[in-house]
């Protein structure tokens, strides 16, 4: 079995396990996370199977410049991409981030005030 054929995100990319996609293309598949921290929280997810953040490679430009446009695309439909609206993207690596699922992905989260430091 391969890394990939045991992945849940990549399960969701093969249309093994169901998700609330709200917008795909040849790079990537965005679905509403299950358990949302804001009224938007939508995964941006590469098709191919990349580990994390910190696994990236120049192989992968393609890829993940194609997830920055996703993210700006999921905010449009979603109606907080304008300048009066806002939204935060974040991506996790590793354990002290809390990182659970180890298949690339960029957390789109708007529609309400965010604070910062996050905890
Ligand atoms: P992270 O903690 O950065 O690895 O984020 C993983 C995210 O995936 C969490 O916010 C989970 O709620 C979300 N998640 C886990 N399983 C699913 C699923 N089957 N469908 C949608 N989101 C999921």
């Amino acid at each position: 079995m391969s890394e990939a054929d045991d992945c849940l995100f990549c399960r969701i990319v093969a249309g093994e396990i169901p998700a609330d996609v709200v917008a795909e293309d040849e790079h990537t598949v965005a679905f509403r996370d299950i358990a949302p921290q804001a009224p938007t929280h939508v995964l941006v997810i590469p098709r191919r199977h990349i580990a994390n953040a910190a696994e990236v490679s120049a192989d992968d430009a393609d890829v993940v410049g194609a997830m920055m446009l996703a993210a700006q695309a999921v905010a449009d439909l979603e109606g907080i991409g304008g300048a009066d609206r806002g939204f935060r993207l974040v991506m996790n690596v590793g354990p002290d981030a809390l990182n659970s699922v180890p298949h690339l992905h960029l957390h789109v989260l708007g529609g309400r005030a965010m604070s910062w430091p996050p905890g």
